[in-house]
């Protein structure tokens, strides 16, 4: 069996490479510090045809890391809106305030391991990219081409596998090209060693991968099965006025910060209609009339997969009002949500039955 190539022998290849065949992205224009961690912070899980509009919009809003501190967190969650997992956009600010506080983003990755929601790969993104520190940074594309180019049999995300290719991809850096090498393997496994179709034919490390001549390119990584999504079934109650939906606001989790029609979760037999009346009993103090169903929609997070029956509802006037803790707040919201946060699952909710007009203001029922 052929040795694995040396971490020269890859990174001659790789930085020549990326040099000519590296994407025009935003961030590539201009790889400040606070650059490169809206980029990473936006690009985790999703898409960077998705992240690009994203990136342009917070730059414009807020052009320096100081000026972005400076936000609300609300204004933060509001702008990033749609992109999903918002769990990151607190996270991003909270570095970028922690950063700020102690006079700008460090150049030592593990001075930036620990800002908040700062980990090892972020961290050392930030350092290769926009320091030039050669500090290895390991990324589901960068597990990827290095688990083929070794045809490496540990698990990747166990403990021991991350450590391999840590040293691995540490091995390939080297002073003055630390930005080329980190960029050169996250681009290399995004647009040429992807998941179901690598295009080896026009790989720099064609000659060197061992994966290539086995004919097992797409056994590698070595990931052990998912799990499926656990099926989850919900609803979410329509209570219109004056143009506006009455909303809760989740509190610290999946959707913490984020507004959504007042609804729960439900057991598979649960009457829906039933569960919904007690749904704006507990959370809203409202003795709701459950009127037709206006349709159904699907939304799936990471493990799990929500049907949501989504209903018309009216309501009496609420009474002496005790939540059961499932919103921090409720509100009369209007169509376009101005100035507030709604999350893709709220967003599919009111395309399913629309609002119309109005602002956000309305008095909401007592809280307490
Ligand atoms: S030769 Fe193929 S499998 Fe090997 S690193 Fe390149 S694209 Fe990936």
């Amino acid at each position: 069996m052929s040795p694995v190539a040396s971490g020269e022998a890859l990174r001659e290849r790789l930085v020549p490479w990326y040099r000519a065949n590296a994407r025009d992205l935003p961030w590539r224009r201009d790889p400040s510090p606070y650059h490169i961690l809206l980029s990473e912070l936006m690009c985790q899980q999703t898409r960077i045809d998705t992240a690009v509009p994203y990136f342009n919009r917070f730059t414009v809003r807020w052009p320096t890391i100081e000026a972005f501190a400076a936000a609300s967190p609300d204004d933060v969650l509001t702008m990033w809106a749609g992109l999903g997992y918002y769990r990151r956009a607190r996270l991003l600010h909270a570095a970028a305030v922690a950063a700020v506080a102690r006079g700008g983003l460090p150049a030592d990755p593990d001075a930036l391991a620990e800002l908040p929601g700062i980990g090892a790969y972020t961290a050392g993104a930030i350092a290769s990219i926009a320091f030039g520190v050669p500090a290895a940074a390991v990324d589901g594309n960068v597990e990827r081409v290095i688990s083929r180019v070794d045809r490496l049999d540990a698990d990747p995300r166990s403990k021991g596998g991350k450590q391999v290719l840590r040293v691995r991809a540490q091995a390939i850096h080297a002073p003055g090209v630390a930005s080329e090498v980190t960029q050169g393997l996250m681009e290399l496994g995004a647009t040429v060693c992807t998941p179901r179709a690598p295009r080896c034919e026009v790989c720099p490390w064609a000659d060197v991968c061992l994966a290539r001549p086995a004919g097992d390119v797409t056994a590698y990584p070595r990931l052990p099965a998912r799990k499926a999504a656990v099926a989850v079934r919900a609803v979410a109650g329509i209570l219109r006025r004056d143009g506006r939906v009455l909303c809760g606001r989740r509190p610290e989790g999946l959707l913490g910060g984020l507004w959504e029609p007042v609804g729960a979760e439900i057991g598979p037999e649960e009457d829906a209609q039933a569960a919904l009346r007690q749904a704006f009993a507990a959370r809203a103090g409202m003795m709701a009339h459950v009127g037709p169903l206006r349709g159904q929609i699907v939304h799936v997070f990471t493990h799990r997969r929500l049907t949501v029956e989504v209903y018309e509802v009216s309501a009496e006037e609420a009474v002496g009002f005790v939540g059961d803790g499932t919103y921090t707040e409720l509100a009369w919201l209007a169509a376009d949500g101005d100035g507030v946060g709604w999350s893709k699952l709220a967003q599919k909710i009111l395309a399913v039955a629309p609002v119309t007009g109005g602002h956000v203001g309305d008095t909401p029922p007592a809280a307490g």
